[in-house]
């Protein structure tokens, strides 16, 4: 007698293929770079996928678990096909309209520069096609992102279409290997996709000439002054000095100057507020650019303020230091000298090193609390009263760090070589004017009215009232 052995687990489908779920048939056009990696995701998504290739039999390698055909009979497999070929093969999908009608055609393409073509490829392959509902999408991700799956940076996919039904179709695809979409619109918008992947760090243009000018323009300025002037002058070979004490000049330098940039727009708003009296005109489009970058400075500040820490740390260490070091200890020993404590150098020095370990500490806090993971965990309030308060804070005790270094060379006409000023003096003239604008900007009656205008109150014409009154 045979014992009846009861399943463990309940199958909810019968075993038989006949009854198992009908998988959505996907086709793409290209067996590619593009079209395999998609193709690949597509297939562990759960979708059924078809290949449209010239070469159905000689094609490249395809991932398992996927057909190919030719273009004719793999387009009538699927209602969605993905167009993985160049632009500049697309005429071969003119003779393909009548299977192509109705179905919805993604086109994923790109282009080598901005402004090839009069039209934008999705707008091109709609007119070679108009039987069919053409949707741009996934041109910002790369084959490479798309094998990898989504990371945190490259989570977003960007369509745009004329129909609805289309995008739909698109966006649930795009939902299903885990991306989020973000729909731009119609067909128009097309071009604007094509020129994302285009781009090169647009918003670090500015900034980043900025630094390289600065840089470049403060580097021959002390160059001149301490290496070119001790062979002149004295006829000293100092170049070696180039490589770490000019370089520990300049960098700071440009990092306090553009950290003070980061808030000069601020303030100049500010002052145009005030001096307009209300907050409903525009700025200027210079303003609302330069405001635009200033997370952008800010980072190459901390960057170059994170190489002046550095360089510092290494000065111990330096042969020219250690050199300096022994000469006068061993010019001391013959000469049997002692040198007195100076209680005031002491105070300079260890306030001076302090404001800078102060600043920088402060100047790291900026520089995470910018980044999106972090600032997107913050309220407002937090936000703006890091970036704000101890912004302004960390450009203070910066340029205090300066000034203490400066102490009382700026008096002493020796350090004036050649009549110009060292480079940290010039360094302070904009973080000198910006931290003052905000001292008179926090003065009670001046906030007052500030706060006023950027609750919405305006300050009225006088020659407006007196014409209302005229007309009334
Ligand atoms: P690819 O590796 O060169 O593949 C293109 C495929 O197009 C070929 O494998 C071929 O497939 C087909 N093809 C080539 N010449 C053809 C012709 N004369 N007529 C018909 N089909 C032809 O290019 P890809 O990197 O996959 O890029 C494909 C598209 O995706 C491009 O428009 C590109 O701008 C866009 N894209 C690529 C990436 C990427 O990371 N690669 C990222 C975003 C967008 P068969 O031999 O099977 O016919």
């Amino acid at each position: 007698m045979s014992e009846e052995v009861k399943p463990e687990s309940v199958t909810l489908y019968p075993v038989s293929a006949a009854a198992a779920p009908e998988q959505e048939a996907v086709c793409i056009f290209g067996t590619g770079d593009l079209g395999r990696s998609l193709g690949q995701r597509l297939l562990q998504s759960g979708y059924r996928l078809v290949y449209g290739s010239r070469r159905p039999h000689s094609c490249g390698p395809i991932p398992p678990g996927a057909q190919v055909m030719s273009h004719e009979i793999a387009a009538q497999s699927a209602n969605l096909v993905f167009v993985c070929v160049h632009r500049e093969h697309y005429d071969f999908l003119e003779t393909l309209a009548p299977q192509l009608k109705g179905k919805v055609l993604v086109d994923v393409s790109n282009n080598l520069k901005k402004n090839m073509y009069p039209e934008a490829n999705a707008e091109y392959l709609q007119r070679l096609i108009p039987g069919a509902h053409v949707v741009k999408a996934f041109n910002t991700l790369s084959a490479w992102a798309l094998q990898n799956g989504p990371s945190d940076a490259n989570r977003q996919v960007y369509l745009c279409g004329n129909s609805p039904e289309a995008k739909q179709a698109v966006a649930e695809i795009a939902t299903k290997l885990g991306f989020a979409v973000q729909d731009r619109g119609s067909l128009a918008a097309a071009r604007e996709l094509e020129d994302f992947p285009l781009q090169l760090f647009p918003e670090w243009r500015l900034p980043m000439h900025l630094t390289i000018g600065l840089t470049a323009a403060f580097f021959f300025y002390l160059l001149a002054r301490e290496v070119i002037y001790a062979y002149v002058d004295e006829g000293k070979d100092i170049s070696f000095r180039i490589m770490v004490s000019l370089a520990n000049k300049v960098f700071p330098i440009v990092s306090l100057i553009l950290l003070s940039l980061c808030y000069l727009p601020g303030v100049i708003a500010a002052v145009l507020q005030l001096y307009r009296g209300t907050k409903y005109k525009r700025f200027p489009d210079w303003l609302d650019r330069w405001m635009l970058c200033r997370k952008q400075l800010g980072l190459i500040a901390l960057a170059l303020a994170s190489l002046h820490v550095l360089y510092t740390l290494i000065i111990p260490i330096r042969y020219y230091v250690r050199f300096r070091l022994a000469a006068h200890t061993i010019s001391q020993i013959r000469e049997n000298k002692t040198s007195v404590f100076d209680t005031t150098m002491g105070w300079r020095t260890d306030s001076y090193y302090s404001m800078g370990i102060l600043g920088f500490g402060l100047y790291v806090l900026l520089g995470i609390s910018s980044l999106p993971s972090v600032s997107n965990a913050l309220s407002w309030r937090e936000f703006s009263f890091i970036q704000s308060k101890l912004g302004y804070l960390t450009l203070f005790f910066c340029t205090f760090h300066t000034y203490l270094y400066g102490w009382d060379k700026f008096l002493r006409i020796s350090y004036y070589k050649w009549y110009t000023p060292p480079g940290y003096m010039l360094c302070l003239v904009v973080p000198s004017v910006v931290l003052v604008l905000k001292v008179l900007l926090l003065l009670p009656c001046v906030d007052k009215s500030l706060t006023r205008i950027r609750q919405g109150w305006e300050r009225t014409d006088p020659e407006d009232i007196s014409k209302k009154s005229l007309l009334t």
